[in-house]
């Protein structure tokens, strides 16, 4: 099989199509139609054999995850998704892993009417790239600079999870039976918070999606919105699985875990009932963690108010000042 065969056999047969697609894969570049009063809403991400997923991941989960965390951020950013484009670099043409790539591709694909509209395909160690494209209403987009003093902190779904998923698979992490296959499950087949996102426009005042794990996540809103915060540990959403770990992995994972693909957003008091009223509609739950302040730096804080000592853990970045 060549490349052209491999792009005819498994890509220009794409499962979605989309009136706003005016041509799609065949031609030497895609043109689509944005909407009118819409802002395009533009974002790529890489995926590598052995450094992303681990050499070996089945196929599937490697389809699913390579746009699901491209998904992830367009969520972040409360836009539609659209459209997107796949560059492939394989090591080798192996129908099985190709047809089991596609079927976690597209079958995510299709949840959200997801147009795949192009990309390149090449030999070499195993790369996916995919950019993904949607919209948002001109200036509702949700950006992460948006953060004032008085705030509410929120996120969606459970935090850790992939953490404990990721150490269970690489031996690292005892778990009972029962909690096994929900974090491995977390960990290789995430499901992007797009609808949470959609919703939160108009809400929100800022957002991200966690997936370098809460505190760089959270960090980097502060940063960008020129303010600190106070988060409190028994707060946090954490799963009976993750109660299962706790001795084992402490609030590290729930903290500093990567690929959580959940959103951290923040939401002005003024909007907070619209907010609760809202956020039925999510697909998740959404849990309260701690509040903006406008002194700067991230405060962790134990359940009885004393400042989180990470560094009892040897987690010195995370130290409460
Ligand atoms: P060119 O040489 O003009 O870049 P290619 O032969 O690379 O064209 O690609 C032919 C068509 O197939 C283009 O429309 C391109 O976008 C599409 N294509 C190539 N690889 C992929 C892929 N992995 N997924 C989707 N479309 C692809
Ligand atoms: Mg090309």
């Amino acid at each position: 099989m060549n490349e052209f065969d491999i792009i005819r056999e498994y890509f220009a047969r794409q499962p979605v199509t989309r009136p706003d697609v005016v041509l799609g894969i065949g031609d030497d570049a895609a043109l689509l139609a944005v909407p009118a009063d819409q802002e395009l809403v533009v974002s790529t991400d890489m995926l590598v054999a052995g450094v992303h997923f681990p050499e070996g991941t089945d196929p599937v989960s490697i389809g699913h995850k390579s746009l699901a965390v491209n998904l992830s951020d367009l969520a972040a950013m409360g836009a539609t998704p659209a459209w997107f484009t796949l560059n492939l670099s394989l090591p080798q043409a192996d129908p099985a892993w190709l047809e089991g790539f596609c079927q976690g591709l597209f079958g995510l694909a299709r949840l959200h009417e997801l147009a795949l509209v192009g990309g390149d395909t090449t030999h070499g160690p195993l790369t996916i790239g995919i950019q993904i494209m949607g919209f948002a209403p001109r200036g509702q987009a949700l950006r992460r600079s948006g953060a004032r003093a008085g705030e509410r902190i929120y996120v969606t779904g459970l935090l850790g999870e992939a953490a404990l998923g990721l150490r269970l698979v690489q031996g690292q992490l005892d778990l009972p039976e029962e909690f096994r296959a929900t974090v491995v499950q977390q960990l290789s087949r995430p499901l992007p918070r797009v609808q949470a996102g959609l919703r939160l426009r108009g809400l929100a005042s800022a957002c991200i999606d966690i997936s370098d794990g809460l505190v760089a996540d959270l960090g980097h809103i502060l940063e960008a919105s020129g303010v600190g915060a106070r988060i409190h540990l028994d707060r946090l959403p954490l799963s009976p699985a993750y109660d299962a770990a706790f001795q084992q992995v402490g609030w590290e994972a729930a903290l500093a875990g990567g690929d959580d693909y959940e959103l951290c957003f923040t939401v002005p008091p003024e909007r907070e009932l619209a907010f609760r009223n809202a956020s039925t509609r999510f697909g998740v739950s959404c849990s309260y963690i701690g509040d903006i302040e406008a002194q700067p730096g991230l405060r962790i804080l134990e359940k009885n108010g004393a400042p989180y000592r990470a560094a009892q853990r040897g987690y010195d970045h995370f130290r409460a000042e």
